[in-house]
């Protein structure tokens, strides 16, 4: 394992000042302060529902007084998940924020179109847009203050060279833009990157978007909790921020953990101060890589396939949303904006894609090799329709209705429908 003596100081931080981790220590036998090999590998881990039913204090680790900022996420059920910071938590985690390859300077005009409220996401990139001396457009999201088309004049009339948004976004916009008689690949010409999270994007996707903007796409990985724990490199590749947590990969099967390999990922922060964060489970199963990469960053390399819940199996083989997705967006270049959803009930999969106008005839043609590529690739029987815009995306939704904000784009059959309402239409569509 790497710097145990950083992780010891943050663990024995942990263990002396935030009274939920110290209970939790000490039920477990587990003491810090007899520190012996193998005692981190005992730690229980800290999980999302831990940071619930420490609410709303119980992982404070400092005085009151120097909680800069109190930050929440909400999960499906609704219970608030918080997260807080002292100055020098957020002023590590601005740092952390421009490792990524995209060099933002004060050249850069940023717009920030991922929510503000209570959520650590926009309010990350916001600060580290300043630092790097760049101009910061706010717009926020998911507001009925932001409609599309006030950020689609935002994002070209103030000649944004970098979004910051979900990858579903860069599909609204285009969508938009189309509508409005922009092509996004010739019009937006300030336009360089975009860094994108909140959703599992898959290689097909990303390549797939920075097609229609010709741009480059920069996805970053994280969450509320833990704000950014990493990003991508000049090389194109998703790095884990490992200079600043201890990462391990954790088999579900054995319980143990392992720095590479494909399994839960685990996190701990050297640096938190107001909320530590040990051996934090994400949640999500992605596979670790610490062979080189050309960028010589020395981090290692993470594949976020995608949150435990939503595997499924076909054939024997276990199988993520996002691999779907991936064999999708293979398939359609050059189609324009095109959304996909479906359903998977054993190995079949009832697949929806929806093109522009303009481009539905050309997805249309594509549905034979689309429907071979997925047997082939994924061994699912795929009905394919092409259906109009406005079909299975919603471009509005009023924010108060729900507190998730991600797309879900494939179901399986019997799993309640979660996220973003994205199968009907709804008051305010993109076209
Ligand atoms: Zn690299």
């Amino acid at each position: 394992m790497t710097d145990r003596p950083t992780v010891t100081a943050a663990v024995l931080h942990a263990y002396r000042n935030a009274p939920y981790l110290r209970a939790k220590y000490q039920a477990a036998g587990a003491d810090p302060e007899l520190w012996t090999d193998g005692l981190f590998d005992r730690l229980p881990f800290t999980t999302k529902e831990d940071l619930r039913h420490a609410y709303p204090f119980g992982m404070l680790a400092v005085d009151r007084s120097e909680v800069a900022v109190v930050h929440e996420s909400s999960g499906t059920t609704g219970e608030p998940t918080p997260a807080y910071f002292t100055a020098a938590d957020v002023d590590e985690w601005l740092e952390r924020m421009l490792f990524n390859g995209v060099g933002l300077s004060g050249r850069d005009t940023v717009l920030v179109k991922t929510p503000y409220s209570m959520l650590t996401t926009a309010h990350q990139m916001h600060g580290a847009a300043l630092r790097a001396g760049a101009t910061v457009v706010p717009a926020g999201n998911r507001t009925e203050l932001m409609p599309y088309s006030r950020a689609l004049r935002l994002l070209r009339d103030y000649r944004v060279t970098v979004t910051y948004c979900m990858p579903v976004e860069l599909m609204l916009f285009a969508r938009r833009a189309l509508a409005a008689g922009l092509d996004p690949a010739e019009d937006f010409p300030d336009l360089r990157a975009a860094i994108v999270n909140g959703e599992v994007l898959s290689p097909a996707k990303k390549r797939f978007l920075e097609e229609l903007w010709s741009i480059t796409l920069y996805p970053d990985y994280g969450s509320t909790e833990t704000t950014t724990l990493g990003g991508t490199c000049p090389a194109g590749t998703l790095h884990l921020w490992s200079d600043r947590f201890l990462f391990e990969v954790l088999d579900e099967e054995t319980g143990r953990t392992a720095p590479a390999g494909t399994g839960e990922l685990v996190a701990t922060s050297f640096h938190r101060r107001a909320m530590p964060v040990v051996r934090y489970r994400m949640g999500d199963i992605v596979t670790v890589d610490d062979t080189d990469c050309p960028c010589g960053s020395g981090r290692p390399a993470v594949r976020v396939h995608g949150r435990a819940a939503d595997r499924f199996a076909v054939g024997g083989r276990t199988l993520f949303p996002v691999d779907v997705e991936d064999v999708v967006y293979g398939e359609l270049p050059g189609c324009g904006p095109v959304f996909w959803s479906g359903e998977v009930a054993g190995d079949r999969l009832t697949l929806a894609l929806e093109a522009t106008e303009a481009g539905a005839a050309e997805v249309r043609r594509r549905t034979g090799g689309l429907a071979a590529a997925l047997a082939g690739r994924l061994g699912l029987r795929a009905d394919i329709d092409v259906v109009p815009p406005g079909t299975t995306m919603t471009l509005d939704r009023r924010p108060e209705q729900e507190a998730m904000f991600k797309p879900v784009y494939l179901r399986t059959r019997g799993q309640d429908g979660r996220g973003l309402d994205y199968t009907r239409t709804s008051q305010e569509n993109v076209t």
